[in-house]
């Protein structure tokens, strides 16, 4: 998980299918992920290390209203196959790793995460994003707090790094501004804010920022218009500072962001130009 968790942050929050077929434990290959079966049981393991879903867009399926992961059994013995290793971790409680597959070959590692109970009526197992669902009694009579704590890990262990993962692939792992290359200095950011009732996390309505640049544009210190031009707001193109303003900050002013050259995953003009509206209003105060 380790291993997992710094390869992910080097490369912007995802590994490639070749990486975790690639992995080795004491000179030996050891596959993280079964591309096959989705349920991966190394031999000598006495539940499973990771499961693999596959995301066919913003959200999947596995996603249930009760705030739990639903991951359906292997087909066939619903007691047999890979499926016994998976029931296993509900006694042993021990973590695995879930793979969601954004992309043909990109793989976003959710961990740990625990097996917490059985639905044999849906096939299903059910999956918890915290191990403090392991402790408690009855998982279907969770309070208000819980289930709402259950949903919100969901918002930001699966939904934030998702949109992060299809946008800097989309980019091809640079900031839109500065075209930086540092992946894990990368995030994705909102044009219309997650917060709003239309901010949905679709690659349209993303853009590559550097972490500098993020916080910039989140705090409207810049603004990007619909024909994808930069804008420093005014008290910040006549402060005076060190190098980091000047050609962080200052120089970037009029430049042309770095767009991705599928249509799709372009930055919507619509949603741009509603924000780059409010950036306008805020700094003419
Ligand atoms: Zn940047």
């Amino acid at each position: 998980m380790a291993w997992v968790g710094q390869r992910a942050e080097r490369n912007g929050g995802f590994l490639h299918r070749d990486e975790l077929l690639g992995f080795q434990l004491g000179g030996e290959r050891m596959p993280i992920i079964d591309i096959a079966r989705g349920i991966r049981n190394p031999h000598a393991f006495g539940s499973t290390l990771s499961i693999v879903a596959s995301a066919d867009g913003p959200y999947d399926d596995m996603e249930s209203s009760d705030g739990f992961l639903h991951y359906a059994y292997e087909k066939g013995d619903a007691d047999g196959g890979a499926n016994r290793k998976l029931r296993n971790a509900i006694t042993t409680s021990q973590p695995l790793l879930l793979f969601r597959k954004e992309i043909k070959n990109i793989y976003m590692p959710v961990f740990p995460v625990y097996v917490v109970g059985d639905r044999p009526q849906e096939r299903a197992f059910r999956i918890a994003l915290d191990e403090s669902f392991t402790w408690l009694p009855d998982l279907d009579r969770l309070s208000e707090p819980q289930r709402a704590y259950a949903h919100r890990l969901v918002k930001q262990r699966l939904h934030q790094p998702a949109f992060r993962t299809r946008v800097l692939v989309a980019y091809q792992r640079q900031c839109s501004i500065c075209q930086l290359k540092h992946a894990s200095l990368l995030d994705a950011a909102h044009i219309i804010p997650d917060s709003h009732s239309h901010g949905i996390p679709t690659v349209n309505n993303g853009v590559s920022l550097c972490k500098i640049h993020h916080a910039a544009y989140d705090q409207d210190m810049l603004g990007l218009d619909a024909d994808y031009r930069v804008h420093v707001n005014k008290k910040l193109l006549t402060d005076k500072d060190g190098p980091m303003l000047k050609h962080g900050l200052q120089e970037m002013h009029g430049r042309q962001l770095w767009i991705p050259a599928n249509k799709k995953e372009q930055p919507d003009r619509d949603y741009l130009r509603e924000r780059y509206q409010a950036f306008v209003e805020r700094n003419a105060s």
